[in-house]
């Protein structure tokens, strides 16, 4: 769990959640992390909530969270100012973009991660609706999956602007709308023109899921990367390592808004055989006013589910699962 000291209550209801859910028949280990030192409060609650698993409290180092030095601040400035302007969520703060860069490209390098393989990303102020019987860092480890999540996706507008993400995709793959010399330029410039190696053939990935042009323009679904259950071998990857590099470079974390849940599903999308990723639809999750609650009586009644399907995301307009639905 990322996390500041100030929400500290907000951590521990989610702590305390997924231990009754899940982690008290297996006491799997918790790690925290923030860009400052814990303090001493939240240290000391944190652990009187889980005597029995293993905790630790890690500081990010500065290089991984604040704007590296090549990041024009000037521009960034603008840029936000802008995106504020123009009401783009978060644009105009700058702990969200070091965030969002942080939750992309650096998690995984924290060396109190170093020895694990797995992760479930848990944010503060989440609620887990049902009792998880089955194992998932088992399921996905069984049947050879990489990334799992539970409530899948939305499309962008109303949440995240489209500034805050057009330019991500162009950076990965042209956006089509140019005319033919334009695009020829976009497209040389594309992170798929530069690395084919990394990328599978469209057949194999979820390409139908983030494009509704077999990939010429973007589509905003991703996967929510508040709540991830995966590999952390996918992240080091060189494939991942690379692409993180190469969209970093652009500076598009500061001058745009882009968000690690669109960088990490592009990627997932694309460099991995689409039976890789797995959607948890028996796990019953709440982050802010988004829930998924399973809508099968059998699966609500074994799990002691505490949430009303009807009042779901999955089937709103501003959700992706039923494109999800059709591919599978
Ligand atoms: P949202 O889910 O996109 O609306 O963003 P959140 O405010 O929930 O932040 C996403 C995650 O990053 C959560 O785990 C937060 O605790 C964490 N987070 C956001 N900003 C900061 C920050 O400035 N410092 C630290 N340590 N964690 C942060
Ligand atoms: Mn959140």
């Amino acid at each position: 769990m990322l996390t500041r000291n100030v929400d500290m209550w907000d951590a521990l209801t989610s702590v305390r959640a997924l231990e009754d859910r899940f982690n008290r028949r297996h006491h799997y280990p918790w790690v925290f992390l923030n860009d400052e030192e814990f303090s001493e409060e939240f240290m000391r609650r944190a652990r009187a909530l889980l005597p029995e698993s293993t905790v630790s409290f890690g500081l990010i180092p500065k290089e991984h969270w604040n704007q590296p030095d090549w990041i024009d601040v000037g521009r960034q400035n603008a840029a936000m100012k802008t995106m504020q302007s123009r009401n783009v969520k978060y644009g105009g703060n700058l702990a969200y973009h070091n965030m969002c860069r942080f939750n992309s490209g650096f998690f995984f390098r924290h060396p109190l991660l170093d020895e694990y393989k797995w992760y479930w990303r848990v944010e503060p102020r989440v609620k887990f609706h049902c009792d998880i019987l089955d194992d998932p860092f088992v399921y996905l480890e069984e049947n050879d999956k990489v990334y799992g999540t539970s409530v899948v996706c939305e499309t962008g507008p109303k949440y995240d602007a489209e500034q805050a993400t057009q330019c991500l995709y162009m950076k990965f793959l042209p956006q089509s709308r140019l005319s033919g010399k334009q695009y020829k330029a976009r497209l040389s410039a594309s992170f798929m023109e530069n690395y084919p190696q990394y990328i599978l053939p469209k057949e194999d990935t979820l390409m139908k899921f983030i494009s509704n042009d077999n990939g010429r323009t973007y589509n905003r679904c991703h996967f929510w990367s508040n709540f991830e259950i995966a590999s952390l071998d996918f992240w080091r990857s060189e494939a991942y390592t690379t692409f993180f590099e190469y969209l970093d470079k652009t500076g598009g974390f500061y001058y745009e808004r882009w968000g690690d849940a669109p960088v990490h599903t592009l990627a997932l999308a694309l460099f991995l055989p689409r039976h890789k990723i797995h959607l948890f639809d028996d796990i019953g999750y709440q982050h802010d006013d988004w829930s998924h609650c399973p809508k099968d009586e059998s699966v609500w009644r074994r799990g002691r589910c505490l949430c009303d399907a009807r009042d779901g995301f999955d089937y709103t307009s501003d959700s992706c699962r039923r494109r999800w639905d059709a591919l599978l």
